[in-house]
């Protein structure tokens, strides 16, 4: 993808994984709720994300060596400056989650995307298991007074918490897991998807929590979380300039390519042609082809790609030309 735009400056990767949460004593705030938002961040020597699954076993422990880098500074410049914006009640996250709202209720097919209550949101002790019940998708069946007390939140609005995020190709559904790691790497997220990515590619993770990362877990908050990390999202490409995006290096300077491999001239164009069949960006993007689908440009439409991601028309013309 970085060969076919190759203006871009930096991917934000959105969605929803899976929380650790760490109940406070005092502050509500600290503890990871359903609905809240998890952002990439450094952490002592990590740059925001971890492989948890690659390391090394230890004689009572596994060691995880691979973490990726740090995100750009314009990102992490964003983000601070969007957190103080939150303290003082003037950043437009709300805001933006209410258009998709009152825009979802105009589209009946679109879903239902509203706050599911905080009563919805269970977090059962990491020893207790889930009973699973056939045709059922809730814990109707789990036993409640196994859940942990955590004190009220005096408003439903999602929690921004910059963190660690654990990464690896399975989803993580262990409590009891999920505790060791949370406990030994100060892990705020559990997502798969990161980690596929090029170590040196600048970018943040942006994930809205829609379950404990725990056999618990199902999709009654995921829609929530999806609305709140893309608000999220939305709000951050706010804060930057489009100057300081053009005095970014640009990502494709900064990640190391390997070399193309040549085209057979009898194929050459069957790229395109593959996209607009199955409507799959994954197969335009040559050597970072599955993660394609994962980036901000895979997944935007174009007018605001250009707005906020190029911030030169011309330059991104330039881009699309090459591509069409
Ligand atoms: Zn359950």
């Amino acid at each position: 993808m970085l060969r076919t735009f190759p203006h871009i400056r930096f991917g934000l990767m959105v969605g929803v994984r899976g929380g650790a949460p760490n109940p406070h004593p005092q502050d509500a705030k600290e503890d990871i709720r359903l609905g809240d938002v998890v952002v990439s961040g450094p952490r002592g020597s990590h740059g925001g994300v971890i492989q948890y699954d690659r390391g090394k076993e230890t004689d009572d422990d596994f060691d995880i060596q691979s973490h990726l880098n740090k995100p750009p500074g314009i990102l992490l410049k964003a983000v601070n400056m969007l957190q103080s914006d939150h303290g003082f009640k003037r950043d437009k996250t709300k805001e933006y989650m209410a258009d998709v709202n009152a825009k979802a209720e105009m589209l009946p097919d679109f879903g239902d995307c509203h706050f599911p209550g905080r009563g919805q949101d269970r977090l059962f002790k990491a020893d207790n298991r889930h009973v699973n019940v056939e045709g059922r998708q809730d814990c109707s069946a789990c036993d409640l007074r196994q859940t942990v007390r955590r004190r009220d939140r005096q408003s439903d609005e999602p929690v921004v918490h910059l963190g660690l995020i654990a990464s690896a190709n399975r989803v993580m559904k262990s409590a009891q897991h999920r505790e060791k790691l949370r406990k030994a790497w100060n892990v705020s997220c559990f997502e798969t998807e990161a980690a596929g990515l090029m170590n040196d590619f600048p970018f943040i993770v942006i994930r809205g929590i829609c379950d404990h990362s725990d056999d618990h877990k199902n999709k009654a908050w995921q829609p929530y979380a999806a609305v709140a990390a893309a608000a999220y999202a939305k709000d951050l490409l706010r804060i930057i300039q489009p100057s300081e995006v053009q005095k970014a290096p640009r990502a494709a300077d900064v990640t190391n390519l390997e070399p193309e491999a040549p085209k057979d001239p009898k194929t050459a164009g069957d790229d395109v042609s593959r996209t607009e069949k199955n409507g799959n960006h994954s197969e335009t993007t040559g050597k970072l082809s599955h993660h394609g689908g994962y980036c901000f440009l895979g997944e935007a439409k174009l007018d605001n790609v250009d707005k906020a991601l190029a911030s030169d028309r011309d330059a991104f013309r330039e881009d699309l030309r090459r591509l069409m």
